[in-house]
């Protein structure tokens, strides 16, 4: 691919979101022109931190109305732009309703993006937020497999609209992805794949499971104790860099996973001891596997298949591919939980103690 025009408008699909933000942030530090979708340009609590972030950037930004399950509804958006981010998509895990409110916005609002990208003209790079979601299903799905860790090499073969749903719309959207890219020769696709993102949001109107991982951790949910679960982290901030590299980098392509590094419930709030003190309901101890496997059905939404192959499995990841290819230094976990703490005490999420 040549290198992209950097006069031109950058598409960004759901400006908003929390991981989009940060992204939209840099697109208008550099000086673009950002054309941001979102549902409702007109509701002020979604959209005021970005007009605000505009006013102050060097870079423009213009907001179109759009939903991913409006055939069309990006065309007006994407006129003129050689670029186009497309983050949009769910990311929910407390659901009804897994086809209607994960898997067809993740799916037909990613082959509504792209079909898009096959009419305008201009188009000629995707970046597509897309997930280690989309790598595995379970942490189990890492032994099984007979590896150390995961790489952009492997496949979520284990998850399905019954388990682990919101991984099953992040594999297919992603794959739907890479069967349209290869249908055409106009423009190329390079996607991103971060693990659970986390760091201080620009955002207060977030939907995002990633806001409500360390409310949970500080509101005293976890205080009898934690489930041994092993999450991938990254700092938002090194989400947004990652695919603003994956934009404007011509050799960029593949897959690339974007984590720093694995934590679990407990050593996050040893972070937050660390750095805040002893005054919040943290958890100190480990909950019993057989324990989350008998109750987490039933206060905690988590099915016993879900315990079986996730909790006190081991989880790793290989990030070279995003270091080497993207030059992408990650921050450090420590750093990441310390400034999103930080953030929600700011905002008034979490009182001080
Ligand atoms: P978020 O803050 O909830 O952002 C999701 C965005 O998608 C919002 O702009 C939302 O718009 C938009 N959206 C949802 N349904 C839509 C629809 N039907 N039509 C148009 N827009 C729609 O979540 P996020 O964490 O930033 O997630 C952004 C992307 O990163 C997603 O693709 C997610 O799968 C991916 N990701 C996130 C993480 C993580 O840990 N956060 C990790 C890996 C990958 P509204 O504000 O109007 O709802």
């Amino acid at each position: 691919m040549t290198d992209i025009d950097r006069s031109k408008p950058v598409l960004v699909t759901g400006a908003n979101g929390y991981v989009a933000s940060w992204l939209v942030k840099k697109l208008l530090d550099e000086g673009l022109t950002v054309h941001g979708t979102v549902r409702d340009p007109a509701n002020t609590k979604k959209v005021g931190h970005l007009l605000k972030l505009a006013e102050v950037a060097p870079g423009t930004l213009k907001l179109f109305a759009a939903d991913l399950l409006s055939d069309g509804a990006f065309d007006e958006a994407a006129q003129g732009c050689e670029l186009v981010f497309h983050t949009a998509s769910p990311f929910i895990i407390r659901i009804r309703d897994p086809q209607t409110e994960l898997v067809d916005p993740a799916l037909n609002g990613t082959r509504n993006v792209l079909e898009t990208c096959n009419r305008v003209e201009s188009v000629k790079r995707v970046v597509l937020t897309t997930s280690v979601a989309a790598i595995y299903g379970d942490a189990a799905d890492m032994t099984d497999a007979g590896l150390e860790a995961f790489t952009e090499a492997q496949w979520n073969t284990s998850s399905s609209l019954e388990h682990q749903p919101y991984s099953y719309s992040k594999t297919v959207a992603e794959k739907e992805a890479w069967r349209i890219a290869k249908g055409q020769e106009r423009w190329d696709l390079v996607c991103i794949n971060p693990a659970l993102v986390l760091g201080p949001s620009l955002s207060q109107a977030s939907d995002s499971t990633s806001l409500v991982t360390i409310k949970q951790l500080a509101n005293g949910t976890m205080k009898p104790g934690a489930p041994a679960l092993e999450f991938g982290i990254v700092d938002v901030r090194d989400v947004a860099l990652a695919h603003y590299q994956a934009g404007f980098t011509p050799a960029a392509k593949g897959r690339h996973i974007v984590v720093s590094d694995t934590a679990n419930f407990l050593d996050m709030a040893a972070i937050i001891r660390r750095h805040f003190g002893n005054g919040y309901p943290l958890p100190r101890k480990t909950l019993p596997k057989f324990l989350v496997w008998l109750v987490g059905p039933i206060q905690g939404g988590i099915s016993r298949r879900f315990v079986s192959r996730n909790v006190g499995h081991k989880l790793r990841f290989d990030n070279s591919r995003a270091r080497e290819q993207l030059g992408v230094a990650f921050r450090r976990v420590e750093d990441t939980i310390r400034d999103h703490f930080q953030q929600m005490l700011d905002d008034g999420l979490i009182q001080q103690r």
